[in-house]
């Protein structure tokens, strides 16, 4: 099988993990603190927080927000379901923005509206999680300046967009928001295994998801309630969890981090092969803006359903069957059970639920071979091949 997504582990990347392996450090050492350093300096971010997952990164995100009951947080439906349940564990409400008909991002137009419906009703959203879907970056420009107006933060899931530009740009930079999110999760762009970052430009809010992803737990003196019993001493002054990197992971971050710019132009290589080869098929194939420059973590295809003899579905196990590892991202969230229990319903955000009707992501990963690539491609021309 041609998996749709797969890491790319060097020599370098083993050696330093078996280095701090050897060392004495397997948690909380020098490597975080290094692999931090990375990111700010790719980024130019003022702070970054490694974690263990893209998930706790959003949940100290949200709660550093001060995000809490009676609260809502607004994210998009076309997303993985941590982008929103993120709000749910810190109590507060989560509701949806239909995705756009061409990038398949939160729709600025849609959020715009709901933002003036919800300020009449009085239920405006402390929080916003546009998420860059495939990589692409949402129009933070315009997504600030409403923040502006209706007074909401803004947490980038940026979970697909590391490597990615906006506006010529760095994604991770925050101009346009409170906290960038990043994954590094296996099937992402560079990986740690499980692991994940908050980046932000606020002292007061990096200090906040610090205190957060470490048991609510300080050292410094400042932030105790009296002075310390001695050198010992620590105080937990807020309820934290325990969310904090290995440096095994670490270590394989900050290696990783030497790729990164490499990973994304092979996959934009990878990404413009499939362009020119797939232009024939009854395809919609992905819109990339001109402003930016992708992650590209997905290559997402739509199938024009009115060409095509064949139902979605069985495209997609028809192609499953010849060993292409196609997969589909996402199933719109609000029509999982947990969240239709809530009161969500098919028919909802219709350009989300149209989208998951008809798209297919495609392999796309470092090590691809162009050979691989021409596998899915025929596999893809072969099962379309019934044009209507
Ligand atoms: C992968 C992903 C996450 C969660 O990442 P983990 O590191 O696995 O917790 C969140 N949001 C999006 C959009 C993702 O793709």
């Amino acid at each position: 099988m041609i998996p749709y997504g797969k890491q790319d582990i060097s020599q370098a990347d083993i050696d330093a993990v078996v280095d701090v392996l050897k060392s004495d450090y397997l948690t909380q050492g020098p490597k975080g603190p290094l692999f931090e350093e990375s990111l700010i300096k790719y980024t130019g971010a003022q702070h970054a927080l490694v974690v263990n997952s893209a998930t706790s990164a959003l949940h100290i995100a949200c709660l550093a927000l001060g995000l809490g009951k009676g609260d809502w947080l607004w994210t998009s439906p076309i997303t993985f379901v941590a982008s929103a349940n993120c709000g749910l564990y810190c109590g507060a409400s989560v509701d949806f923005v239909d995705i756009d008909k061409n990038t398949y991002n939160m729709s600025v137009a849609a959020l715009k509206a709901k933002l003036e419906k919800a300020k009449v009703q009085g239920n405006l959203p402390k929080v916003v999680v546009p998420v860059h879907l495939c990589g692409q970056p949402c129009d933070m420009k315009a997504i600030h300046e409403l923040s502006r107006e209706y007074g909401f933060s803004i947490i980038e899931d940026a979970s697909h967009a590391i490597g990615g530009k906006f506006f010529e740009e760095p994604v991770g930079n925050c101009r346009y928001s409170d906290i960038t999110v990043f994954s590094f999760h296996p099937v992402k762009i560079v990986t740690t295994a499980e692991g994940g970052a908050a980046l932000t430009n606020s002292d007061e809010l990096a200090d906040k998801m610090a205190l957060y992803r470490s048991h609510g737990v300080t050292r410094s003196p400042e932030l105790m309630t009296e002075e310390p019993h001695g050198v010992w001493y620590y105080q937990q002054v807020e309820l934290g969890f325990n969310y904090r990197m290995t440096e095994l992971q670490a270590a394989l971050g900050v290696s990783q981090m030497q790729r990164l710019d490499s990973f994304v132009a092979r996959r934009h290589q990878l990404s413009k092969r499939y362009d020119t080869l797939l232009a024939g098929l009854p395809l919609l194939l992905p819109h990339q803006l001109e402003k930016s420059y992708s992650g590209l973590h997905l290559y997402v295809i739509r199938l024009k359903l009115d060409q095509i003899e064949l139902p979605h579905k069985e495209v997609f196990s028809r192609l499953r069957g010849r060993g292409i590892g196609v997969n589909l991202h996402y199933i719109p969230v609000h029509t999982q059970p947990y969240y239709k229990n809530m009161g969500f319903q098919y028919g909802d955000y219709p350009e989300a639920e149209k989208y998951y009707a008809e798209a297919i992501s495609l392999p796309m990963f470092h090590l691809m071979s162009e050979a691989q690539q021409g596998e899915v491609v025929a596999a893809l021309t072969d099962v379309l091949g019934g044009i209507k």
